[in-house]
């Protein structure tokens, strides 16, 4: 602790190469203002509160946002004036738009030159966020936006950097460090640095070390913003050496992470029962889209099939696949093309797709933050939805366990029925 923005700068990497442990399970209790009862957490005021300018204030009434949530409540005034923010808020509850629409606000975009730049974990969820910007900036018809991850042709990006230069750069860290590295990405005029997912970025040793080369590439003064919804007491000094003395919005007590929405259960089973089971669940449940999570690509694809030969609309994605694949498939998922959608935990965190709501875990999760991760992936912004864990060894039931002490929800057996009301959005 006690170090400053300037180590970041000045050191190498030294002091951050002995603390890529997974952080310990701590509760969090620190500045606990910002929870509220109520679990969708809307605020009453409106986003015109806020003072946007009319461009996306049009754009945040076509989009059908009435009220801002309370982390946006908490977050935008602030952000806006430029200040760094590290803010951790439960999964669903708008967090983009905090940083899509401060973003927005500030920028007054100089043809050739970067002044924003969003870097994620995943490139399912840099063309998410790149997509949030596009929405939001509808009506700023000059701002342009571009996103960037490997797996496509680098040329492709290196021409649109010299004949198309973007405003507003959102990628994942690879890429964007071979495109500045290159030369061809000048990161010398960026006034916005933003991480999402920021504590699954800087955890990883590689990423953590292509972050900071990429921030040394930016200047000194500028804006820095973090978001996750998950942030534990031993990362948030590692996210705050890139900040100068950030707005700090943490929920108060991690129980205040579970969605209320959210019905949650699990069953016992072998892991030969495991097929028998999901047939019969995804027979007899109600959904609009659902998401079964497994450990492993090979496990996806084997589950996939198995899933498709029994006539069941399921599609896969994992990073086994090649990226024009992988997004293709997304992009369909999301658009409703296919109900099913067989993942890894590549899709676990922050991908936003509005009609999941089921997420069934037919692998445990490794650890009681990535269950929390893959949950939300239902229940989205407060509304129903369902998670149901496959539980088929003490070591599973170990972080079930762990899930129920820490985010103190009480996950049930799955009972011969359950009412659809309670779980399907009305
Ligand atoms: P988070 O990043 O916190 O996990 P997202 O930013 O992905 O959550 O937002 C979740 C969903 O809620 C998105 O579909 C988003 O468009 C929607 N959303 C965000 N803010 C609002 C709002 N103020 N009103 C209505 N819907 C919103």
């Amino acid at each position: 602790m006690g170090e400053t923005r300037e180590d970041v700068y000045d050191e190498e990497l030294v002091d951050y190469e002995e603390d890529d442990e997974k952080a310990p399970d701590s509760a969090a209790k620190v500045n606990g203002e910002s929870a509220k009862k109520g679990y969708v957490g809307i605020h009453s005021s409106g986003f015109r509160d806020f003072l946007l300018k009319p461009e996306l204030l049009r754009a945040i009434v076509d989009s059908g946002f009435e009220h801002p949530s309370e982390v946006q409540h908490e977050c935008i005034p602030q952000a806006i004036l430029g200040m760094d923010v590290i803010c951790q808020a439960k999964s669903g509850m708008g967090k983009t738009a905090v940083f899509v629409l401060s973003t927005l606000q500030q920028i007054d975009p100089v043809a050739g030159q970067v002044s924003a730049l969003i870097l994620c974990h995943t490139r399912e969820l840099a063309y998410q966020i790149c997509h949030e910007f596009e929405r939001f900036s509808t009506y700023l018809p000059d701002l342009k936006v571009a996103v960037f991850y490997g797996g496509v042709t680098i040329k492709n990006h290196k021409d649109l950097l010299k004949n198309e230069c973007p405003h507003i750069v959102v990628g994942t860290p690879g890429r964007i460090l071979a495109l500045a590295r290159d030369k061809d990405l000048s990161l010398k005029n960026v006034r916005h640095f933003i991480l999402d997912e920021c504590d699954k970025m800087l955890e990883s040793l590689d990423m953590r070390r292509d972050v900071q080369e990429i921030f040394k590439m930016t200047p000194h003064d500028k804006q820095v913003m973090m978001f996750s919804a998950t942030l534990s007491k031993d990362i948030r000094p590692v996210c705050k050496k890139f900040m100068q003395d950030p707005m700090e919005i943490y929920v108060d007590d991690e129980a205040k992470l579970t969605l209320h929405g959210l019905v949650q259960h699990y069953i016992k089973l072998t892991e030969a029962e495991k097929n028998r089971k999901l047939n019969d669940l995804l027979d007899a449940l109600d959904f609009n889209q659902v998401v079964i999570f497994v450990k492993s690509v090979s496990r996806a694809a084997e589950l996939n099939k198995l899933l498709s030969e029994c006539n069941f609309p399921s599609i896969c994605i994992h990073s086994g696949m090649n990226q024009e694949e992988r997004l293709k498939r997304y992009k369909g998922f999301k658009e409703g093309q296919n109900r099913i959608l067989v993942a890894t935990d590549l899709v676990g965190r922050g991908i936003d797709i509005e009609r999941v709501n089921i997420v069934i875990n037919y692998d445990m999760p490794d650890s009681a933050d990535t269950y929390l991760h893959r949950v939300g992936r239902a229940g989205r912004f407060g509304t129903k939805g369902l998670a149901i864990t496959f539980v088929s060894s003490a070591s599973d039931s170990q972080v079930l366990n762990d899930v129920q002490e820490r985010f103190e929800v009480d996950i049930k057996e799955l009972p011969e029925q359950i009412d659809t009301a309670t779980y399907m959005p009305s």
